[in-house]
């Protein structure tokens, strides 16, 4: 069977499809700028049979426009993979928050869906479009079965002291308010790989730290999470792009008062203004930061002026000081509530791709025996960077959300 797999946000679709013979890509692309404005719309669909790339502005006015447009190119003579549409047995999405009920991923019945929607607060930025995707499969391949899988899924098996934050009690109770973490898809695959790579060890112990635009990290005994850093929203945490992280939760209403804004704009000064790119002043985007820190491995012209600019260097270095040590903490209490650790996985477009974080998160855990091969930590792909005496091994494992997606989808149709 294939099996198509859509992530889904406001104005954009990504989408892979997947032969789960093999369990190989056949297909993917993006739909961007959709409803955008006025004939906006832009697709980039690149088969992996060795036909061309198809990248075209073309309008798309809906989602159910573009994943028409995506169907009917991955049934085209030109651009195709399949012979028959027919072929794609299912359709696997992404779901940001699947709220306290789902645990597993599911196929989507109207219950499925009423839940999705009555999830919304928990989700505001995600669901309404994640249910975009979906409502536009059932619109454009009537039939087919759709399966969703959560964020919050693998998570769900956190327990109660430590997904219950300590505030009345009530309120948790009435509106659902507590630790959900999300990355959970991500945290699944690497932690999955990283306990085959321990040979199975029953009662593993491992620390997986999803480090990209958004960072989460997830303790996880014997395959299943006891903690993890992302909480009611993805806000909480280590500090991240244009995220503050976890901070004092008073400074809301300090900024509030100061500069005239409501509890609604601090939130979004938090979410799109703080992290690396709030401390820094110079961008959301790691390796710019590195490069005005000082750092010559990815040098960048556009960014000549701030790098000479001793301040907005300054600021950069102490604002990845903030993220390294931020990230050593919470991966230090992770090792502690686990009672030690089997294997520590870094993961995501920074933790995958970055050797100097890596270096510099593994210096702080240094207490607890784990340190660093630094010439395997200098490789990429799928690594093991284990110090000769570390007592923990230490892994860069690629994350493949979208594979757990086909295989859960695969797996329930
Ligand atoms: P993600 O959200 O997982 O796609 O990760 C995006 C983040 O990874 C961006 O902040 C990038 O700057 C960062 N990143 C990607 N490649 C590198 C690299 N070679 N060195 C440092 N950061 C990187």
């Amino acid at each position: 069977m294939k099996v198509l797999v859509i992530n889904c946000g406001s104005s954009s679709v990504k989408y892979q499809v997947f032969d789960m013979e093999d369990e190989r890509v056949i297909a993917k692309g993006i739909c961007e700028k959709i409803a955008v404005s006025e004939g906006s719309g832009h697709i980039k669909h690149t088969p992996q049979n060795g036909k061309p790339t198809f990248n075209e502005d073309i309008a798309l006015p809906n989602h159910t426009v573009a994943i028409k447009k995506v169907l009917s190119l991955l049934g085209s003579e030109e651009y195709g993979v399949v012979a028959n549409l027919s072929e794609i047995g299912a359709v696997g999405h992404r779901v940001l928050n699947g709220g306290p009920k789902y645990a597993t991923s599911v196929v989507v019945t109207q219950e499925v869906i009423e839940d999705i929607k009555r999830f919304i607060p928990l989700g505001p930025l995600h669901n309404p479009h994640n249910l975009s995707g979906i409502n536009a499969c059932f619109e454009a391949m009537p039939g087919v079965a759709q399966v969703a899988t959560f964020d919050t899924s693998f998570h769900a098996t956190m327990p109660e002291h430590a997904f219950t934050y300590a505030i009345p009690y009530e309120y948790t109770q009435k509106h659902n308010i507590r630790r959900y973490g999300f990355h959970g898809t991500s945290h699944r695959y690497v932690s999955e790989r990283a306990i085959e790579k321990l040979g199975g060890k029953p009662n593993s112990r491992v620390v997986t730290l999803h480090l990209g635009n958004g960072s989460s990290l997830a303790a996880i005994r014997d395959g299943k999470v006891i903690d993890t850093s992302m909480g009611l929203t993805p806000l909480e945490g280590v500090p991240m792009g244009t995220r503050s992280g976890s901070i004092d939760p008073a400074v809301v209403e300090f900024i509030a008062d100061k500069e005239g804004f409501s509890v609604g704009e601090v939130l979004k000064v938090l979410n799109n203004e703080s992290g690396i790119y709030g401390v820094s002043g110079v961008s959301s985007d790691f390796r710019d930061v590195e490069f005005v820190a000082g750092d010559q491995r990815s040098p960048n012209p556009d960014l000549a002026e701030q790098a000479a600019d001793p301040e907005l260097a300054r600021r950069s270095k102490l604002a990845l000081e903030i993220f390294y040590y931020n990230v050593a903490k919470i991966a230090a209490s992770y090792i502690a509530v686990l009672g030690g650790a089997d294997a520590i996985v870094f993961t995501a477009g920074l933790g995958e791709n970055s050797p100097e974080t890596r270096e510099r998160i593994i210096a702080y855990l240094a207490a607890f025996g784990v340190t660093v091969n630094v010439e395997e930590n200098a490789k990429r792909g799928e690594i093991e960077i284990t110090g000769a005496d570390s007592k923990v091994r230490v892994f860069v494992i690629p994350t493949n959300e979208e594979l757990v997606i086909a295989r859960d989808t695969n797996a329930l149709v």
